[in-house]
C-alpha cells in the first residue's frame, strides 16, 4: 500500500503547532510516547465486546489481560472498588451512568453549563436535556461559588433522580458532604463527574468524591495525562435500588447495571488499543514522578492566578483551587472571543468561555478559561507563569496592535524550544 504522504504531513504539521505553543486549555495535555505507543498497535484490530473472562469472541486472551491491568490499577489509584474502563469519553460515560439508573423523563439536577457545568449535565442540546427533564443549580453573583442552599432548594421542590456535581469551567473545590445529605433528603442518587480535576483527586489534592456520591466519572485525557477516553468508578459498591432487570432478569450490584449500561446498553466493541494505554498511563500516575506533577500543577496554578490579580484581573471567585480559572474580562474591555483570536495569533492556545451571569452569548463570551496541566507537563514551573501573564496582558491590552502579535509570537516560539516535546520523533 502506498503510504499517505497528505495525512501524515498534516500529522506532522500539528506535532510542530504543539512544539511551538503555549498550551493554556484547562481540557488539554499531552501524554508520555509510551502512552501514544500503546494506542497506535495491533490492538486497534481486536473486537471484543463484553468483559474480561466474559466476551462475546474469541482470541481475546491478551485484551483480557490489558483491560483487567487497566482496572486494578485504576482501583489501586483512587482506593474503588469498581471501575469500567471502556467508556469511548467522558459523554459515554455520563451517558452510561444516566442509562443505567435513569428513565426517558425522569428529572435529573446538574451546574447550569453557562455557570461551568457541562453539556452531559443537562443541556438541552445534549441527550442528556433531550431524554431526560433537567433542572439546575448555579454559582453565586457576589462570590462565584456554587450555591448549595439553591441545589438543596431545587431538588425539595422538583425531587430529582440524579443530582450531577463537577464541572468544566470551575476552580473551586467541591463539598461532596453536602451534596450526599442534599441528596439523602431528597431521595437522589449522585453522579460526581470529576473530568477534569481527576488527576489532583487521585493524589489527595482535593477532595474525595467516593465516600459519598454513588458514581464518579471521569475523562482520562485531561488532567490524569492518559489517553482520549472516559472511565466510570463506584467507592463502594452498593445494591442495586432501583429493582433495574439484567437481561437473564435479576437483580445485582451496581457495577453490573454499569457494565450493562456501558454494554450493551450505549457501546459497541471496546477500544482496545485505547485501553491499553489507559492502562500505561495508569502505571504513570502510580509513580512518584506523578506525584510530583500533580503538586506541581497546583503551585503554577496558583502562580498564574496571583498574577492574573496583580494586573487587574477578574478571576471568577477570585482565585482557584485546582488546574484551570476562569477570567472575566469584563473590566478590561474585551470579549472572551477577541481575547481567544488575538492570543491565538500568537501561538497561545486558550478558550473563549461564558462567565457566571454573562451578557454575552456562547459565541463572543465575556471570559476565557486557562488552565495549566499541559505545560507543566512541558516542564514549566512557577516562575514561568509570571512571564505567560505578562505575554497575555500585553496583547489583550492592545489586540489590533500586528506588531505586538509578532513580537510576543516569536518571543513564545523561541522560550518553547527550552522545554522540548517528543524529541524521540525527530
Ligand atoms: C471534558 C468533560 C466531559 C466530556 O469529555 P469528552 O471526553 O469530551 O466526552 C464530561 N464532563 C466534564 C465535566 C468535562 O469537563
Amino acid at each position: 500500500m502506498q503510504r499517505d504522504e497528505q495525512t501524515f504531513s498534516i500529522i506532522r504539521k500539528e506535532l510542530e503547532r504543539q512544539r511551538r505553543g503555549l498550551e493554556l486549555i484547562a481540557s488539554e495535555n499531552f501524554t508520555s510516547l509510551q502512552v501514544m505507543q500503546a494506542m497506535g498497535n495491533v490492538m486497534t484490530n481486536k473486537y471484543a465486546e463484553g468483559y474480561p473472562g466474559h466476551r462475546y469472541y474469541g482470541g481475546c486472551e491478551m485484551v483480557d489481560q490489558s483491560e483487567q491491568l487497566a482496572i486494578d490499577r485504576a482501583k489501586q489509584i483512587f482506593g474503588v472498588e469498581y471501575v469500567n474502563v471502556q467508556p469511548h469519553s467522558g459523554a459515554q460515560a455520563n451517558a452510561s451512568v444516566m442509562m443505567a439508573v435513569l428513565k426517558p423523563g425522569d428529572k435529573i439536577l446538574g451546574l447550569d453549563l453557562s455557570m461551568g457545568g457541562h453539556l452531559t449535565h443537562g443541556s438541552p442540546v445534549n441527550f442528556s436535556g433531550k431524554l431526560y427533564e433537567p433542572h439546575f443549580y448555579g454559582v453565586s453573583k457576589e462570590t462565584g461559588l456554587i450555591e448549595y442552599d439553591k441545589m438543596e432548594e431545587v431538588a425539595m421542590q422538583v425531587h430529582p433522580k440524579l443530582i450531577v456535581c463537577g464541572a468544566s469551567a470551575y476552580s473551586r473545590d467541591w463539598d461532596y458532604k453536602r451534596i450526599r445529605e442534599i441528596a439523602d433528603k431528597t431521595g437522589a442518587l449522585i453522579m460526581a463527574d470529576i473530568a477534569h480535576p481527576a488527576g489532583l483527586i487521585a493524589k489527595g489534592l482535593l477532595n474525595s468524591p467516593f465516600e459519598y456520591c454513588h458514581f464518579v466519572t471521569t475523562t482520562t485525557h485531561k488532567t490524569l495525562r492518559g489517553p482520549r477516553g472516559g472511565m466510570i468508578m463506584i467507592g463502594k459498591d452498593f445494591e442495586n435500588p432501583f429493582g433495574i432487570k439484567t437481561p437473564k432478569g435479576d437483580i445485582r450490584m451496581m457495577s453490573s447495571v454499569i457494565d450493562l449500561a456501558v454494554f450493551p446498553g450505549v457501546q459497541g466493541g471496546p477500544l482496545e488499543h485505547v485501553i491499553a494505554a489507559k492502562a500505561v498511563s495508569f502505571f504513570e500516575i502510580l509513580s512518584d514522578e506523578y506525584d510530583q506533577y500533580a503538586k506541581q500543577i497546583v503551585k503554577n496554578a496558583q502562580s498564574m492566578s496571583k498574577a492574573f490579580v496583580e494586573k487587574g484581573y477578574q478571576i471568577v471567585s477570585g482565585g482557584t483551587d485546582n488546574h484551570l480559572m476562569l477570567i472575566d474580562l469584563r473590566n478590561k474591555n474585551i470579549t472572551g472571543k477577541k481575547a481567544e483570536q488575538v492570543l491565538v495569533k500568537a501561538d497561545i492556545t486558550v478558550n473563549k468561555n461564558m462567565v457566571p451571569f454573562d451578557d454575552k452569548s456562547a459565541f463572543v463570551t465575556s471570559g476565557i478559561r486557562v488552565g495549566v496541566p499541559a505545560v507543566t507537563t512541558r516542564g514549566l514551573t512557577e516562575e514561568h507563569m509570571l512571564q505567560i501573564v505578562e505575554w497575555i496582558d500585553t496583547l489583550l491590552m492592545d489586540p489590533d496592535n500586528e506588531q505586538k502579535i509578532i513580537t510576543v509570537r516569536s518571543a513564545v516560539n523561541q522560550f518553547m524550544e527550552q522545554f522540548p516535546l517528543y524529541p524521540e520523533l525527530g
